[in-house]
């Protein structure tokens, strides 16, 4: 996997898939003010499909399966080809059978783009836990071993077939703060340790806001016997529900004094410019203590996300 080199902190930018019926516009306007930036990667992420209830002409309703932001692998393709830059798709069980996603993973090789990021993907917003697509997987430990297995010629159905060429090479997902549903952070880094052990090249935290949890993180993982590169993952601040919404939605907690400067913001734009003071401090710390990478979540906080590099680069 692409994680830069000793002397420069490589930066990565995520994006996600255009709404359903958009087009890549906004997409590339965001990676057009990016690549000044030389990202070592952009990564695209994967939706699961949900389900909705459309109004028929007779009044009564219909209960679809819609994906609200397809087209991933395609995405992945278009990106490498007009900025000839590494693209890493997010492949996830949620919602994908692993028939399904050996098709994805047979488009991907013939499209000669090998490195992803492989999760278990988020539940369906109408389930209370996660509940695996039949003939699918329940945890990214099992998707791990199906591309372990592609990669070595094993398709489903027994068929055996050559190995590939250049196989797909994988990061997967860690949790400094621990993950929503793990019963400890003990379990949960054992989880870790086994996608570690699968194959994994690289781990990718979820986003925090207190440096000292990534870096007692990877300090608890190296003792572990863990020592692959652990990439932390950066949101920056966009809004004011983000005070609430991201410590319920990610099990993630702000520290102290972003608490109290969060608390004296009075609009989204007051958000903002916090979130680009804190991002700053956040990724100075973070280059200073030699990361390998730094992973930015770009969602909804591109120009954000660009001030943040602009002033750290
Ligand atoms: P897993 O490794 O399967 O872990 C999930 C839970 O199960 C954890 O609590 C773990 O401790 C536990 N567990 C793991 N293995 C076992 C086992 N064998 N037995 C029992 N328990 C086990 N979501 C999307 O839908 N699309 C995306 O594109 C996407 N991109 C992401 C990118 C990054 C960098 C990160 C950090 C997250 C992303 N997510 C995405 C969210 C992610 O899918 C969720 O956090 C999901 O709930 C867990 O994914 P995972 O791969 O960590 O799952």
């Amino acid at each position: 996997m692409t994680t830069g080199n000793k002397q420069h902190t490589a930066f990565s930018f995520e994006v996600l898939p255009p709404l359903r019926g958009k087009g890549m516009e906004s997409i590339y306007r965001t990676i057009d003010n990016l690549m000044q930036f030389n990202p070592v990667c952009i990564n695209i992420t994967t939706h699961r499909a949900e389900t909705i209830y459309s109004e028929m002409p007779n009044g009564a309703y219909q209960k679809l399966s819609v994906r609200n932001r397809p087209g991933t692998v395609a995405i992945a393709a278009a990106i490498k080809e007009r900025y000839h830059v590494h693209t890493v798709p997010h492949i996830i069980c949620s919602g994908f059978s692993a028939a399904e996603i050996e098709s994805e993973l047979i488009d991907l090789s013939y499209l000669g783009i090998t490195e992803l990021l492989l999760l278990r993907g988020d539940r369906a917003k109408d389930e209370n836990r996660f509940i695996p697509s039949p003939g699918g997987h329940a945890h990214a430990i099992e998707l791990c071993r199906q591309v372990n297995d592609f990669n070595e010629g094993k398709l489903l159905g027994g068929v055996v077939t050559t190995p590939l060429e250049t196989p797909f090479a994988y990061g997967v997902a860690g949790y400094p703060e621990k993950h929503d549903e793990a019963m400890n952070l003990d379990t949960d880094i054992e989880h870790l340790k086994a996608k570690v052990k699968a194959g994994a090249k690289q781990i990718v935290t979820q986003m925090f806001f207190d440096n000292s949890k990534y870096f007692a993180f990877v300090e608890r993982l190296r003792r572990e016997g863990i020592d692959v590169p652990v990439v932390p993952g950066l949101k920056p601040l966009t809004t004011l529900n983000h005070c609430t919404m991201l410590p319920k939605t990610f099990h993630i907690d702000f520290p102290q004094e972003l608490a109290r400067e969060f608390e004296k913001c009075r609009s989204n734009a007051d958000v903002k410019e916090l979130g680009v003071e804190w991002g700053i401090q956040q990724v100075r710390e973070l280059k200073a203590a030699g990361v390998p990478a730094i992973h930015f979540y770009t969602m909804n906080a591109a120009f954000s996300t660009e001030r943040i590099a602009s002033a750290t680069f």
